[in-house]
C-alpha cells in the first residue's frame, strides 16, 4: 500500500471519523512504518523486530516494559533497556549498569512501575513528524530513507517514547509489576518480571503463553 493512503486516513481520523477508521489507521501505519521505519532500530524504538515479524505483543505486558524502562532510567540514568524480551506470562529487559544495584532499590523500582500502574494513566498515541520528533526524542538511529512520520506513545505524563507496539489504554489494566528474578553480570543487569491480577481476558491475542 502506499504511504500516501495511510497518511489520508489519518487525517479522516483526525476529522473525526468512526474509531473503526482509526483502527485501520494504526494496522496501516504499522506496514507503513514495518517497510519504511522500523528496521535495526531496537534501542531508538521498543521491540520494532516483533513487529517486523507480525507477531503481536501483549498489550499489559508491553505497557508495563514502557513504564519499566521509565523507572529504571529515572533510578540509574541507565536510558532504556538494552535488549527485551517481552513474552505474555514473563518477560525479561536487559539494563546496561556500571554495576549490581542494591536489592532495595530494584524493591523501589518495582514500587514505582506499581505506584504508576496505580495512577490509572491514560496511555496515548499521536503521529508526529521526524522534525517534530527530534525536539524530544533522539532519532539518530532511524535508517536513512525512513518515513517522515513516527508515532509517540505516552503514559501519562511519565514516559514518552517512539513506538508501533499494542498498548493498553489506561495503566489500570495492566495489573500489578512483580520482579520475579534479577542477576547482573558483565555490566548487564537482567529483570525478569510478570503481572498478577490484570485484566488478561480483556487481551486475548498477544505473546507466548
Ligand atoms: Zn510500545
Amino acid at each position: 500500500m502506499p504511504a500516501g493512503a495511510g497518511i489520508a486516513l489519518w487525517n479522516a481520523g483526525k476529522r473525526g471519523l468512526p474509531a473503526l477508521s482509526v483502527a485501520l489507521l494504526d494496522a496501516t501505519e504499522r506496514n507503513i512504518t514495518f517497510a519504511a521505519i522500523w528496521t535495526n532500530t531496537q534501542k531508538t524504538m521498543e521491540e520494532p523486530l516483533l513487529n517486523a515479524h507480525n507477531k503481536q505483543e501483549y498489550p499489559p505486558m508491553h505497557t508495563a516494559e514502557h513504564i519499566l524502562n521509565r523507572a529504571m532510567d529515572n533510578a540509574f540514568g541507565c536510558g532504556r533497556a538494552v535488549s527485551a524480551h517481552v513474552e505474555r506470562k514473563k518477560s525479561k529487559l536487559d539494563f546496561a549498569l556500571p554495576k549490581p544495584p542494591a536489592e532495595e532499590e530494584l524493591l523501589r523500582v518495582e514500587e514505582e512501575v506499581n505506584r504508576v500502574i496505580r495512577q490509572g494513566l491514560p496511555v496515548t498515541m499521536e503521529y508526529a513528524t521526524q522534525a517534530e520528533a527530534a525536539k524530544e526524542f533522539d532519532l539518530g538511529r532511524l535508517p536513512e530513507g525512513a518515513a517522515d512520520r513516527v508515532r509517540i506513545v505516552r503514559v501519562g505524563n511519565y514516559d514518552a517514547c517512539l513506538c508501533i507496539g499494542a498498548h493498553v489504554a489506561n495503566t489500570a489494566e495492566i495489573g500489578t509489576f512483580r520482579i520475579a528474578s534479577h542477576d547482573y553480570k558483565d555490566g548487564i543487569l537482567r529483570i525478569r518480571f510478570k503481572l498478577e491480577g490484570g485484566k488478561e481476558n480483556a487481551f486475548p491475542h498477544g505473546g507466548k503463553a
